[in-house]
Order: structure tokens, then C-alpha cells, then sequence
């Protein structure tokens, strides 16, 4: 006996706890997956030019060496290809119910009432209305991530537009940009990357930009045939690479962000960028940001500044007022397009939405987050008994891996497992919960991100939810302390049995 786990996701958060369950013999688990396929965001993002700014020799499982990436900076495709093949290799998908949404799930004193869905219409024959059934976990983890809906800006007029729009994570790959008036709405990292390429089709391109971006170079390049070999077959050589990115992205970009010694390089190696990549002083002025680099993501591209600079090619500053039927009317006057593109990012602050959650007592996590989600190490929230995140709310990094802090999040739950199977129910501790609020803002309080622009880290007041104030080294450490001070026990009935496969 073992306890039935729920997982919600079966993206790089979602994956990695399955295959943890697996390792250690544990296989009472279901994944719910909402769409066909693993990959998360991997999967969604399929825009041209998609891909991560951080290496995956870094940016992959720490257990799941890879030999097959063929570059430092690999696309879409291959990371995909990268979760489908640990899918695979440790058997996950056959634990996966895919095409099924979690709707709901409610605490009901010893464990969790799952209620989920399917997506794709009329498939369900089970279950009450809409196909929803309802099941019956000890625990649930989420693993929904962060940039998981799309951000639609709330500019008036956007339904009246007569051509084709869609959003970045949801690519429309049946519409063929060449020769097209295209409008792109944002400037962030997505939009960085796929601009580029739509640069080449369109015949003209508006790029709308609210505030420019600090972008620094991407020093991408194919690994030879002789590099590749040696990732195959030298003993060590794949792990010594990974832990020198790790340590030069934890050495150099986090002191940056917190205001330290290489605050000032980034800077400068930004602003080189953008004089080496556009000769224009006019257009180079409107790319400066005037707040400090790295409190909004840091975009790592060496493709779109010069793209910017294309003849079919203008970044538009004016103030969008509306959309109408034939393209964008800025204060400036009204500009053309049959396309748009929304580069708009994501409602990144609404953690888990739209799933509702209620804990003991009736709570709802979304009352409990009125001010700003906020979880214990990001994993455990009170009065929320035997529920754990993946990427919750503070564990988003703007200097390193993300796979870094799942791992360290998968461990945690593994730690916590034994004792709330052995003793029941368990959650965090509305006074540890306390200090680590208080040791968050403190902590926060020398990071970058405060003061001086808004963006998709903090909410609309201004309090930052979803960023990890620390080194990732500290973070490493407390997720792997014994969690019993921080926790307290909460069901009835205690004792089920000791953990086993
Ligand atoms: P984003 O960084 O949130 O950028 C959204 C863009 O849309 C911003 O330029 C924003 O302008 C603009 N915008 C939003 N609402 C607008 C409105 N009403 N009018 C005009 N402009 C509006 O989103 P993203 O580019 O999708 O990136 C999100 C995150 O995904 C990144 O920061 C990164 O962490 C991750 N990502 C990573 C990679 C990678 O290589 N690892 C690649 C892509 C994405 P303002 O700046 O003025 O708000």
C-alpha cells in the first residue's frame, strides 16, 4: 500500500514527480493531463523560433543525462523530444489520463476529492454533467506551472478586428504569413524569438512596444560531430558542463539581479549589445529601457535586434488606443494590418487558476490568495492538507534553471510522503508559514525586481509572487530539511500504513 497521489500536469514539474513515484517503486499515481501530449509549455509554445534561453544540458532532468542535443541553445522540438523520450524511457505515460481536465478538488478531512473532466467534447460516457468524475486521492500535487494562460491584452476593440489574430502560445501554423501586414503586440522573450522569423515572411511589420526590454546575446551554437561524440561516451564530461553553466549563471547573473557586484557589467553588456545590433541612434534610443536590467525578465536573443532593423520592420511607440476592423489606431494615427499577433505574455499571477481548491474548513485557495499567492518553500499552503506545488508561487528564477527548483521541489515531496501516509494528513504550519513570509520579504527587499517597472512577476499592486529572491544553492538546502518542524498533522484518523510500493 502506498498513497494514491494526483498529479496535475504532465509538463516538466508533472514528469519529473511521476518518474520520481517511479524510482522509488511507488506507482499508486494518476497525471491529468489536459492536452494530448507531455511538454507543458514545451508542448503549447510551438511558435517559430521557439526555444529555451537557458542551455538544456542545464535546463533537463539532473538523472536524464541526453546525448542527442544538438546545440546549446536547443529549439521547441527538441526539448519536447527531450520529455516525450523520459515519458518513455520511465514508462509515465501509461499513468497519464490525457484529454482530462481538473476542474475541482476538495479536502474532505482524510483526503482529496478530485473532480476532473475531458476536454475533448463528448468522449466522456462516465461521470454527471459535462463528463465530470469524480475520485477519491491521499494527496495532490500541481504541476500546472506558471505561464500556462495566455495573457490577452485589454485593449477596446480587440473583436472587431477582421483578420486573423491568435496568441504566441497558441500559434496558428495553418496561417501563412508571407506577404502579409503584420501587428505584434509585445516585445518580451516569446516575442523576441518568433519576431524574426515573421520579420522574413511578412511583407511589413509593426512591432508594438510598450517598454523596451535590457536584451543580451545568446551565444548559441551547434555542437560538431566530434563535441557530440564526446558528450556520448566521455565518463563525467555531460555533468561537469551542466555544473559549469549552473555556477556561472549562480556566480554572474544572481548578483546582478540582487544588486551586487555584476549589476553593473549587465548592464553594460546589454547596452554593447544594442550598439553593436543597431546602428540607428533614434531606434536605438527607443530600445534603452530606463529602468534597471534584469527587473523585468532579461531577454537572451541575438536575433532581434536585428530584426528590428529590417526596411519592413518598425517598432511603433505610440500609445495603442484600439483595435479596429483593419488594424491598430494608435494617438499617432491608425496603422494597418490584416494580421496580429499577440506577444502578450501570461496571467502569471493566477496560480492553479482556473482549477478551484478547497482545503479544510471550507477554505478556498482562492480567497486565502485575495492579496497574492504565497506558499510555504512555494510547495505547501495552510489549511491545505496534503497538497503540494510544483513552480509555485516565489520559485520562478530570472538567472537559472527551472528544472533546478522542480527537482528540489520533487524531493520535498518525496521527504513528506512517509510521514503523512504513516501519521495522516499534513500541512504547513501557519507559523512557519509566517517566517517564511517574513524571511521572503527580507530577502526580497534586495532584489531588483521591487521598484521601477511592472511586469508578469509581481501582481497588479506590486507584490512579488512569483520570483525566488535567494540562491538557488539556499533554496536547495531548506527544500531538503527534515519538514516535520514546519508541518503539523490534521486528520481524524491517523495511521494508515508504513510507505511501501
Ligand atoms: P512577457 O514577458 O510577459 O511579455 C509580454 C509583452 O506584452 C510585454 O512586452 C508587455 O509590455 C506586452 N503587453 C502586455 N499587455 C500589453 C498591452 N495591453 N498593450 C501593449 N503591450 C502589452 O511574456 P512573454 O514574452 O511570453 O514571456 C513570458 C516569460 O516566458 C518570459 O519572461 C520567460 O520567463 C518565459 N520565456 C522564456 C523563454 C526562454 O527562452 N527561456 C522564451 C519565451 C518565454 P510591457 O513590458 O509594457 O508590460
Amino acid at each position: 500500500m502506498a498513497p494514491k497521489v494526483a498529479i496535475i500536469g504532465a509538463g516538466f514539474g508533472g514528469l519529473c514527480m511521476a518518474i520520481r513515484l517511479e524510482m522509488a517503486g511507488i506507482t499508486s499515481y494518476t497525471v491529468f493531463e489536459k492536452a494530448g501530449n507531455v511538454g507543458g509549455t514545451w508542448r503549447d509554445n510551438s511558435y517559430p523560433g521557439a526555444g529555451c534561453d537557458i542551455p538544456s544540458h542545464l535546463y533537463s532532468y539532473s538523472f536524464e543525462k541526453y546525448a542527442s542535443w544538438t546545440r546549446r541553445y536547443p529549439g521547441q522540438p527538441e526539448i519536447l523530444g527531450y520529455l516525450e523520450h523520459c515519458a518513455d524511457k520511465y514508462d509515465v505515460r501509461r499513468k497519464i489520463r490525457f484529454d482530462t481536465e481538473v476542474v475541482r478538488a476538495a479536502f474532505d478531512g482524510g483526503g482529496w476529492q478530485v473532480t476532473c473532466k475531458p476536454t475533448t467534447t463528448g468522449t466522456s460516457t462516465a461521470g454527471g454533467a459535462g463528463g465530470e468524475v469524480t475520485e477519491e486521492f491521499d494527496v495532490v500535487i500541481a504541476g500546472v506551472g506558471q505561464l500556462n494562460r495566455p495573457h490577452y491584452p485589454d485593449i477596446p476593440g480587440l473583436a472587431d478586428f477582421a483578420g486573423t489574430t491568435f496568441h504566441s502560445a497558441r500559434w496558428n501554423h495553418a496561417h501563412d504569413l508571407t506577404g502579409r501586414r503584420v501587428a505584434v503586440i509585445g516585445n518580451g522573450s516569446s516575442a523576441a524569438q518568433f519576431i524574426p522569423s515573421v520579420a522574413e515572411r511578412a511583407a511589413h511589420l509593426d512591432v508594438y512596444q510598450r517598454t523596451p526590454n535590457w536584451v543580451i546575446p545568446k551565444p548559441d551554437a551547434a555542437f560538431g560531430p566530434l563535441t557530440r561524440l564526446a558528450f556520448h561516451f566521455v565518463p563525467g564530461l555531460q555533468r561537469a558542463y551542466r555544473e559549469w553553466i549552473y555556477r556561472y549563471a549562480e556566480g554572474t547573473l544572481y548578483p546582478a539581479l540582487a544588486q551586487g557586484w555584476s549589476t553593473g557589467l549587465l548592464r553594460t553588456r546589454a547596452l554593447n549589445h544594442l550598439k553593436a545590433q543597431v546602428d540607428d541612434p533614434e531606434l536605438r534610443a527607443k530600445l534603452t529601457p530606463g529602468y534597471p536590467p534584469g527587473c523585468k525578465r532579461v531577454v537572451i536573443d541575438s536575433r532581434f535586434y536585428p530584426a528590428l532593423t529590417r526596411p519592413n520592420v518598425d517598432v511603433v511607440t505610440d500609445r495603442i488606443v484600439r483595435v479596429t476592423a483593419t488594424g491598430v489606431e494608435t494617438d499617432q494615427g491608425h496603422r494597418e494590418a490584416d494580421t496580429i499577433i499577440y506577444g502578450t505574455g501570461f496571467r502569471s499571477t493566477e496560480f492553479l487558476s482556473p482549477i478551484e481548491l478547497t482545503g479544510r474548513d471550507g477554505q478556498t485557495l482562492s480567497d486565502q490568495w485575495k492579496q497574492g499567492a504565497e506558499a510555504y518553500l512555494g510547495i505547501s499552503v495552510p489549511n491545505f492538507p496534503n497538497l503540494f506545488l510544483l513552480y509555485g508561487p516565489n520559485t520562478n528564477l530570472g538567472h537559472n534553471s527551472i528544472v533546478f527548483m522542480l527537482e528540489c521541489q520533487v524531493e520535498h515531496v518525496m521527504n513528506c510522503l512517509p510521514y503523512l501516509w504513516q501519521r495522516g494528513p499534513m500541512e504547513v504550519s501557519a507559523r512557519a508559514m509566517a517566517a517564511w513570509s517574513r524571511q521572503l520579504d527580507a530577502a526580497m527587499g534586495r532584489m531588483v525586481w521591487g521598484d521601477g517597472c511592472q511586469s508578469w512577476y509581481k501582481t497588479a499592486e506590486g507584490r512579488v509572487t512569483n520570483n525566488w529572491p535567494g540562491p538557488t544553492p539556499l533554496y536547495r538546502r531548506l527544500t531538503a530539511l527534515p519538514p516535520l518542524p514546519a508541518y503539523r498533522f490534521v486528520g481524524a484518523d491517523h495511521a494508515k500504513g508504513a510507505l511501501s510500493s
